[in-house]
């Protein structure tokens, strides 16, 4: 196929802030979905993606678009959702590395916040364009709101008072922006030349739960998309695919989601990935994308492809899927290619995310869903918990009695037998597991929530230390 600006792919578009600024609601609204509330603790602890198809996005604009007239072009838009808190770095990180384009989400009451900043200092040292959306504008006092209105129209239905209100917090945060070296101003207000200067960052203001505003950021995206990114976004036949999370999932095995950000995958593919032992070759067996408008994260009705175009969020099944490394590339081996220069590719820039993942001598072990919610584990245990809380074995999925076997011998170590533990987060604990634990005086904590799993071992180290 030709690399035209007619012939566009999905442009992939992160959503980032602190936490609570409403990142999964605007989602949810776009999705018109309930994700955010059945999030353990409500909060998200993992990526997802979402897609989102042309006549969505025109349906979610049509009004707006009436006096906008944009003409979509796009063959739609991924949205990755991140975890905005602090110890999930690693997952943001990932996000923001894929993605063509931005929504920082700034909660209007409260102003930046510090992941919100770390996050804009991500975006900008990668050069990711990015709009705001000043989120919650429904919460200035006295808001009289109109569904899925578009925010101009809201905004003069509001009284003087509510008016004002508005106007001082969004002044606020132009000036919290501008304070980080970032110049920005609400969109419609700016002028020509901050259209033309890519470092101009447009405010949108929106409500999660209203809707109002959110025809606004789609449409503004797109615009950006297609008007100022269709260079990088021309499709092309060369496959760019990043591991995006690695999964156990009852009745599939292990499975690997993957974003396509290029380029097109196909049952059958003979595709190499990264581990930490070497790179494995395997065959798809199975290309899976949750419907149009739906989560990936969630489980639901997958579709089955025979063939993908990028961008888009998959889930491929096949074996030998254990070990893969979130974070990495994964390539296929053509017709023309040589097997080992592709593995040698693919490992290349590995030695970052094997860093993150290395163990203690001596520690506890833990267990995770996920290798970005291990990831994040490792990242408080050892980084962010003061004392750290060494780390000696790690591991996806469920646990077994194999594990309780092998950090039982913790317990024959001079002053380690606490890290005879096991942090189990997000993870089924096998029947022989628990009772071989038990055996063996092996504790094992469990919780679905991140910090809960944190609390439950620092208090079981206070009362060992009393
Ligand atoms: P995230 O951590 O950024 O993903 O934030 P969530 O989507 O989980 O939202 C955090 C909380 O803020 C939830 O209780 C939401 O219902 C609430 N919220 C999100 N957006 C809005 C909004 O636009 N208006 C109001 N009033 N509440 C919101
Ligand atoms: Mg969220």
């Amino acid at each position: 196929a030709a690399r035209t600006r007619d012939n566009l792919r999905c442009p992939i578009i992160v959503i980032m802030g602190h936490v609570d600024t409403g990142k999964t609601k605007l989602l949810d609204n776009i999705r018109r979905t309930n994700v955010q509330e059945g999030e353990a603790g409500g909060i998200t602890q993992q990526i997802g993606a979402t897609y989102f198809e042309p006549k969505t996005l025109l349906t979610r604009c049509e009004k707006l678009n009436k006096t906008e007239n944009l003409n979509l072009t796009l063959p739609g838009v991924l949205i990755i959702d991140t975890p905005g808190h602090e110890s999930f770095t690693n997952l943001r990180s990932r996000g923001s590395n894929l993605c063509d384009l931005a929504i920082l989400v700034v909660d209007l009451m409260h102003g930046l916040e510090q992941q919100t900043i770390e996050s804009l200092n991500m975006l900008r040292s990668k050069g990711t364009p990015f709009v705001v959306a000043l989120n919650k504008v429904d919460r200035c006092y006295n808001w009289k709101s109109t569904t899925n209105n578009d925010i101009r129209s809201s905004l003069k239905d509001q009284e003087e008072g509510t008016t004002q209100e508005f106007r001082s917090r969004a002044e606020e945060a132009k000036l919290q922006l501008s304070q980080q070296g970032v110049n920005s101003n609400i969109y419609w207000e700016m002028g020509d030349d901050d259209w033309k200067n890519s470092d101009f960052v447009p405010l949108v203001p929106t409500s999660a739960i209203t809707g109002e505003g959110v025809q606004d950021i789609l449409l503004l995206l797109c615009r950006i998309a297609q008007e100022k990114l269709w260079r990088q976004l021309m499709w092309c036949g060369n496959l760019q695919a990043t591991v995006l999370e690695v999964k156990a999932i009852d009745g599939m095995g292990m499975t690997v989601d993957i974003i396509i950000v290029n380029g097109t995958i196909r049952e059958g593919d003979k595709v190499v990935m990264c581990t930490m032992d070497g790179p494995v070759v395997t065959e798809i067996r199975g290309l899976l994308t949750p419907p149009p408008s739906r989560e990936m994260r969630i489980k639901s009705e997958y579709i089955h492809h025979k063939e993908i175009k990028g961008a888009l969020g998959v889930k491929i099944i096949g074996n030998g899927f254990d070990k893969v490394m979130a974070g990495t590339p994964l390539m296929v081996v053509g017709p023309d290619d040589e097997e080992e220069d592709i593995k040698a590719e693919v490992m290349s820039d590995l030695k970052s995310v094997t860093e993150n993942l290395s163990t203690d001598k001596n520690g506890v072990m833990v267990q995770a869903s996920t290798l970005g919610a291990l990831e994040a584990l490792l990242q408080f245990l050892r980084v962010e918990t003061k004392p750290p809380i060494p780390v000696s074995s790690v591991g996806i999925g469920t646990v077994f009695k194999k594990d309780v076997t092998r950090i039982s011998i913790m317990k024959e170590k001079k002053g380690m037998e606490e890290f005879a533990t096991i942090l189990a987060f997000d993870v089924p604990v096998d029947k022989d597991a628990r009772e071989a634990a038990e055996e063996a005086g092996v504790k094992i904590f469990t919780a679905d929530i991140i910090y809960h799993l944190f609390d439950h071992f620092t208090r079981y180290m206070e009362e060992i230390a009393e």
